[in-house]
């Protein structure tokens, strides 16, 4: 038994999953012609109350389209440090957009409205770059999948209003945030200009993510997609996945949150480990005494085949998902309580 605690995209699709998109009714997307891509568009352009959605290969062609679509060259955005958009999109904010970030020193990847405030370059002096966008994301990745209060994300839209900013969501986990805290989809979509959310994190399809915005928008993006070559064929397959799972694998999500929260309790009690972030959702961050090396720590779970990861400077992280199921859960426990260093 393997069990992969990595990430939550390392999820297979179900049996079940595998028959529903074997049987998909598909076309030419590139033509608009995909049934399955049309109604998985619509479905998830109405959870979030807007007026349309486009389907994409990553959450990373989303959020670049996004960016791309809300800025001009040589305009500024605001993030913060931890952003997926600046960290791990491969530069593709300068590449693609011609944009610099204002990165803010922020809480578990999260911003609040006075530090946005504080980071927009007054429009006048155009020696600075022109700030034109801000963008979140919730959960967080690398602040641990902590989840903005919405009452926060309203207040950043306010100062978005009266500063003339566009406000962008990369939402790779909202299903994460929205099952955790009982939030109405509706919230974000009447809040952001454009949402980006993946289908292939906790809710184990293989591949996919959408863009969200109103029709103009979506339909300006159709044209980036085509540029970053995102435009598929007969990809109903794919989407069928993903509207097999908003339909069976969302509500779910609150068993790895109780298997996250779960683990961190046992980490607490543990004498090698120095401190154990707070989890909210599916990832949980935690600290290895200084006695204890991270390397020797990886591979004793190894030996038991379990794998974790790193995120350096003596930092561990764990994410449950869809394929880590209760029986490897009582073992991962189990296995924890009983390492000694
Ligand atoms: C995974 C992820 C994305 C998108 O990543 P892809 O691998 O391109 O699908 C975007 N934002 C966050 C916060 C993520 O965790």
């Amino acid at each position: 038994m393997e069990i992969n605690l990595v990430s939550d995209t390392v999820t297979k699709p179900t049996p079940e999953m595998l028959r529903y998109m074997f049987q998909a009714e598909v076309g030419d997307d590139v033509y608009k012609q995909d049934p399955t891509v049309n109604a998985l568009q619509a479905n998830v352009a109405g959870i979030f109350g807007m007026e349309d959605a486009l389907f994409f290969p990553s959450g990373t062609m989303a959020n670049q389209t996004a960016i791309k679509l809300l800025t001009q060259p040589g305009d500024q955005l605001i993030a913060d440090k931890w952003a997926h958009v600046f960290n791990f999109e491969g530069g593709g904010v300068s590449f693609n957009s011609g944009v610099s970030c204002q990165l803010i020193d922020g809480n578990r990847g999260m911003i609040t409205a006075d530090q946005v405030q504080a980071a927009i370059n007054p429009p006048d002096f155009y020696h600075s770059p022109l700030t034109s966008l801000v963008c979140v994301e919730n959960t967080t990745n690398k602040g641990g999948g902590a989840c903005y209060d919405l009452a926060e994300l309203k207040k950043i839209r306010s100062v978005c209003d009266a500063n003339g900013l566009k406000f962008h969501l990369d939402g790779a986990r909202i299903w994460n945030a929205l099952v955790a805290n009982s939030e109405n989809p509706r919230e974000y979509g009447k809040m952001f200009d454009t949402i980006s959310v993946c289908l292939s994190k906790g809710l184990g399809a293989p591949a996919g993510s959408l863009l969200i915005s109103d029709k103009e928008t979506i339909r300006k993006a159709l044209r980036i997609r085509k540029i970053l070559g995102g435009g598929m064929r007969q990809v109903g397959y794919l989407a069928a996945a993903g509207n097999y799972a908003l339909e069976n694998h969302v509500s779910r999500l609150a068993e790895d949150h109780r298997r996250a929260k779960e683990i961190a309790a046992v980490l607490q009690k543990l004498n090698w480990v120095a401190s154990v972030e707070p989890v909210e959702t599916n990832i949980l961050i935690f600290a290895l005494h200084s006695r204890v090396p991270e390397s020797v720590l990886l591979d004793k779970l190894k030996q038991k085949n379990i794998s974790i990861s790193t995120l350096g400077h003596g930092k561990l992280r764990i994410v449950t998902h869809l394929d880590y199921r209760e029986v490897m859960h009582s073992y991962v426990i189990e296995t924890l309580q009983r390492m000694s260093f």
